[in-house]
C-alpha cells in the first residue's frame, strides 16, 4: 500500500501533499504531488514518523489508577509493584503485555524497549513478550535485565529472587540463547547500580557489545547516596569505571546528576531516556535534559510505568519540565522534541525519519479535533494527545485507525480483562 499525506514531517521539515511509496515495509520513495493518485491510502492532518517508546515495564500498567491512596514515596510504590510482580506467569504476562502494546500502537508507537527483569531464570517470559508485540504488529527490543542484588551489599529478597540469575555470567549465558528476528531485537540492561554489584557491572557491559545497553540511572537521591557511601563514586562515575558508557548505552531517568556526571554521559555519547509522566507520578524530580543534550547525549522518551501511555504528552512534558525548572520557554525546538519521541536508534532499530530506506512507520495526527483545531501544523504535536492519533502505520501496514486496532479490536476491554485477572 502507498500513502498520500496532506502534510508530512520530512527530514528537512514539514511538506504538503506528500506521496510515500512503500516496498517490503520500507519507504521506497518520497515525493510531493499535485494530484492524489488512485488507490493510495489518504492520511489527513500531520504525519510524523512512528514513535519509539524507549522505556517500558509492561506489567506496571496493572498499577495504573490504583496507587494514589495513602501518599508515600517511590519506595512505597515499589512495594505495590513487587506484589504485582510476584503474581505474573508467562501466560498472564502475555495477555497483559498484548493489551499494553495495543494501547501503545493506538498512541502511535511502532517500537518499544521492554526493560525486562521478571524472567525466573528462563526465556519463557521474554518470548511471551515477543508474542505480544508480534500480535500487535509493533517491534520489540527485549532489554533483558541483569538484576542480582536487593541493594548495594544486600541480597535479593523473596520477590526479587525471580529477577536474579545468580551471577552476571549466568545472566549472559541465558540471554545468549534468545534469538533476534524481525519482531524482536535482543538487548541488555543493568537494572541499576543498586541491583548489580561493582564487580559484575563490566561483565554485563561487555556481554553483547553490538546490542543496545540500558540502565536506570540516578532516579532517586537515595541511590546516589548509597553509591557514594559504598564506593566513593556517583552511579554515573561507577558505570564509567565499568566501561558501561558509550553511544550504544541509554541512561534511563538521569534525574539527579552532578555537572561531572553530565560531562561523562555527554562525552561518551551515552543517550538519556526521560520518562516525564512517570517521573512526575513517582515524585522523582526533574532531570537536566537540556544540559545533557548540549553535552552530547541524544535524548529519547519512555512511558516507563505507564501511568500514561501517550508519546505526545511525554514529548510536551519534556519541554514543560524544562520551563518549570528554568523559567524559560522554548528550551527545545519542535524538531528536537520530535527527534526525542522517535529515537529508534536507542533501541537498535532503524526509523524515526520519513525517507527512502527507513521502515514505513507513520502516525497521522488529526488537526481538526477540539484539542488540535487552530494549531499551526508544525506545532500540532505540542497540542495533540494520543486521542488525536488518527492512523498508525507500521512497516507499511495500517495497524490502527480511528482509535481501533486492526487485529486486537477493543483494546480497553483487553486491558480491563488482563488487569482484573492479575488482581483477582
Ligand atoms: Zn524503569
Amino acid at each position: 500500500m502507498n500513502f498520500w499525506c496532506e502534510r508530512a514531517w520530512l527530514p528537512d521539515g514539514l511538506a504538503e501533499r506528500v506521496l510515500i511509496r512503500v516496498e517490503n515495509g520500507a519507504v521506497a520513495s518520497v515525493s510531493t504531488v499535485d494530484t492524489i493518485p488512485l488507490g493510495v491510502r489518504r492520511l489527513y492532518g500531520v504525519v510524523v514518523p512512528g514513535f519509539a517508546n524507549a522505556h517500558s515495564h509492561a506489567f506496571h500498567r496493572a498499577l495504573r489508577g490504583r496507587t494514589h491512596d495513602g501518599g508515600g514515596t517511590f519506595w512505597t510504590w515499589r512495594e505495590g509493584m513487587y506484589a504485582l510482580a510476584s503474581k505474573l506467569t508467562p501466560q498472564s504476562y502475555y495477555r497483559l503485555a498484548r493489551a499494553v502494546y495495543g494501547e501503545m500502537a493506538l498512541a502511535g508507537v511502532s517500537a518499544v524497549g521492554e526493560f525486562h527483569y521478571v524472567h525466573d531464570r528462563s526465556n519463557e517470559f521474554g518470548y511471551a513478550l515477543r508474542e505480544a508485540a508480534s500480535d500487535v504488529s509493533i517491534r520489540l527490543t527485549l532489554l533483558d535485565t541483569c538484576y542480582l542484588a536487593g541493594g548495594i551489599d544486600q541480597p535479593v529478597n523473596e520477590v526479587q529472587q525471580r529477577f536474579s540469575d545468580g551471577t552476571a555470567q549466568a545472566w549472559a549465558n541465558r540471554v545468549s540463547e534468545l534469538k533476534s528476528d524481525d519482531v524482536m531485537k535482543v538487548g541488555a540492561a543493568i537494572h541499576s547500580v543498586r541491583a548489580v554489584p561493582r564487580a559484575e557491572l563490566s561483565v554485563v557491559a561487555q556481554a553483547f557489545p553490538d546490542a543496545p545497553l540500558h540502565v536506570h540511572l540516578s532516579e532517586q537521591p537515595a541511590e546516589n547516596e548509597a553509591c557514594l557511601a559504598a564506593y566513593g563514586l556517583t552511579p554515573t562515575a561507577l558505570l564509567h569505571e565499568a566501561g558501561a558508557l558509550s553511544p550504544r548505552t541509554t541512561a534511563v531517568h538521569a534525574t539527579h546528576l552532578t555537572p561531572e556526571d553530565i560531562t561523562l554521559l555527554g562525552e561518551s555519547g551515552t543517550g538519556a531516556c526521560f520518562c516525564p509522566t512517570t517521573e512526575a507520578d513517582l515524585a522523582d524530580g526533574i532531570g537536566p535534559a537540556r544540559e545533557l543534550a548540549d553535552a552530547g547525549s541524544p535524548l529519547s522518551l519512555g512511558s516507563d510505568q505507564h501511568a500514561v501511555i501517550d508519546p505526545l504528552l511525554e514529548t510536551r512534558a519534556l519541554e514543560h519540565n524544562e520551563r518549570l525548572r528554568t523559567g524559560q520557554r522554548g528550551r527545545f525546538s519542535p524538531a528536537e522534541l520530535l527527534a526525542a519521541a522517535t529515537r529508534h536508534s536507542a533501541l537498535g532499530w532503524q526509523g524515526g525519519r520519513i525517507e527512502p530506506g527507513a521502515p514505513c512507520d507513520l502516525v497521522a495526527i488529526s488537526c481538526s479535533t477540539p484539542r488540535t483545531a487552530g494549531s499551526l501544523p508544525q506545532q500540532v504535536f505540542l497540542s495533540a494527545t494520543a486521542s488525536d492519533v488518527d492512523t498508525v502505520v507500521v512497516g507499511g501496514r495500517v495497524v490502527a485507525s480511528g482509535g481501533v486496532h486492526e487485529t486486537l479490536g477493543d483494546v480497553g476491554r483487553l486491558l480491563a480483562d488482563a488487569v482484573e485477572e492479575l488482581w483477582a
